[in-house]
């Protein structure tokens, strides 16, 4: 059939390797922190010198586990650890220790909303390694000499390697895969996972075939510094292979290729090693040790509602839209807010994501601060939003209040006391204000009777100008139409405003 030898299948597999949230390193002391200078959180043992012992960090075991229940991983009974050799400047010890026989959790899945659906996929393995250290290039000076220099701060960082198995069919699917990964991280605290400080790198293995056919020859891509790099680096590479299957050119040999994000394509870097080539064999320095059960399950009695669970209760229980239950899901500390401000609010949930994802998010990011950083309770958000429900204020002031609340701290309720910002809700008093805008614009009321409707907004805009934004408004509507229909009564006088 001409058709199947048109169509391709894309199969992509991901190499997820995540720093762990430990102070100290995964074999010393030495300090975690991002972002110090060069080569001043070192030590003979992350240094890889002679004589240096590692000593395992048994935080960076629990955050391993704790990870591996989420991902509904197979725990090991004991945990061991192997060399992996290979020679790089930035892996002074020449081999790096990781878990090659024994890996920490084995067949777990993780289950995705995919744009067709809920699916689970499946994670092959999880395991602990060290990170190596870092090498920046330079370009030739003057002197025409091109340097190299290395920073071993981030050598021996503890490391979770989380490895899919070739079940995601696009580059669509391997982006929301990793999204979805990454908010689980956060949710379970075990990584920051900040792609832009390389906390949350992934390499993916992208291979396509005819339906039906043999898993095709593997391409692994590196370099995909963002979500965007990796959806755009998957895309090329799948076109490019497919190009290739249709000239009837299939890849004769698996290899690795770095996206070059400037030009927009996968450049050839080398041939794809095999397990051989490392000379696996166990860590003789590290003891293998047996993981107690009980341990284990207080780590499972401990785990938290994953994004996915939060997710699915917030559309059910409270009934949140799709998009809002997904964004607030992702976000821990906004979700815990909305949570909190439930327990005080009197009205719908939707309300409070509106608000939160909304005017909250926006005066957040306009000064760079989060949650934790609010000056007020969730109580006085919950407070701030039922004085708008009773109609104290109106949603145009609920604004201002906020602000204000962001900037102060102070209690909605002393704000609007001391501004003088309740609505006003006297028909009387609107009634005054109305006669005044109409009396001062009696061509405008001409028009507005001549069929000119644009006028009843210019009204209303006046009226609010004048009552500083406090004049309620269905009530303003209300008065406004009527007043209106009594010029009309009137005929076609002047109007004078009431003279009664
Ligand atoms: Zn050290």
């Amino acid at each position: 059939m001409w058709v199947s030898k048109l169509r391709y299948e894309t199969v992509i597999g991901l190499e997820v390797h995540v720093e762990l949230k430990t102070k100290a390193k995964l074999w010393c002391g030495c300090s975690t922190q991002f972002g110090a200078e060069p080569n001043t959180q070192v030590c003979p043992v992350c240094l890889g010198l002679p004589g240096g012992l590692p000593i395992l960090n048994k935080k960076a075991v629990e955050l391993a586990l704790t990870t591996g229940l989420a991902l509904n991983c197979v725990l090991a009974e004991d945990c061991r650890f192997d060399r992996k050799h290979y020679f790089y400047p930035d892996l002074p010890k020449g081999y790096q220790i990781t878990q090659f026989y024994q890996p920490i959790g084995r067949e777990g899945w993780l289950e995705v909303e995919f744009a067709d659906g809920p699916r689970r996929v499946r994670i092959k393995e999880i395991h602990l390694e060290e990170e190596a250290g870092r090498t920046y290039h330079l370009p030739p000076g003057p002197d025409g000499v091109a340097a190299s220099l290395l920073d071993y701060n981030r050598s021996g960082i503890p490391l979770l390697e989380i490895v899919t198995a070739p079940e995601l069919s696009s580059p669509e699917q391997a982006r929301v895969f990793l999204e979805e990964l990454k908010a689980v991280l956060e949710c379970l605290e075990v990584s920051d996972a900040k792609m832009e400080e390389g906390s949350f790198r992934c390499d993916a293995n992208l291979s396509v075939r005819r339906p039906g056919e043999e898993l095709g020859k593997r391409v692994e891509l590196k370099n995909l510094n963002s979500f965007r790099a990796i959806e755009a680096g998957l895309v090329y590479e799948e076109g490019r292979q497919r190009a290739l299957l249709a000239k009837g050119e299939p890849l004769r040999g698996e290899e690795v290729r770095a996206w070059d994000e400037e030009k927009g394509i996968t450049v050839y870097m080398r041939e794809k090693e095999q397990a051989a080539d490392y000379r696996y064999f166990p860590e003789p320095e590290i003891p293998a040790f047996v993981l107690v059960g009980d341990w284990i399950e207080a780590l499972r009695t401990n785990l938290p509602e994953i994004p996915l669970e939060k997710r699915r209760r917030y559309r059910e229980v409270y009934q949140l839209a799709t998009a809002d239950a997904a964004l607030l899901s992702r976000r821990k500390a906004e979700a815990a807010f909305f949570e909190a401000t439930l327990q005080y609010y009197q009205g719908g949930a939707q309300t409070v994501a509106n608000w939160i994802l909304g005017e909250l998010t926006r005066l957040m990011k306009e000064t760079k601060k989060e949650v934790a950083d609010l000056p007020f309770s969730a109580e006085d958000f919950a407070a701030l939003l039922n004085f708008q429900d009773q109609k104290v204020i109106s949603s145009k002031i609920a604004k201002a209040v906020l602000a204000e609340m962001f900037r102060t701290g102070t209690e909605p309720a002393a704000i609007i006391e001391q501004r003088g910002w309740q609505q006003i809700t006297d028909p009387s008093a609107v009634k005054m204000l109305v006669r005044e805008t109409l009396a001062a614009n009696s061509s405008a009321v001409q028009d507005y009777l001549g069929g000119k409707q644009k006028a009843f907004a210019f009204f209303v805009g006046d009226v609010m100008r004048k009552s500083k934004g406090r004049a309620n408004p269905e009530l303003l509507n209300e008065i406004l139409r009527a007043e209106l229909e009594r010029c009309r009564s009137v005929g076609n006088r002047e109007y004078q405003g009431d003279k009664q």
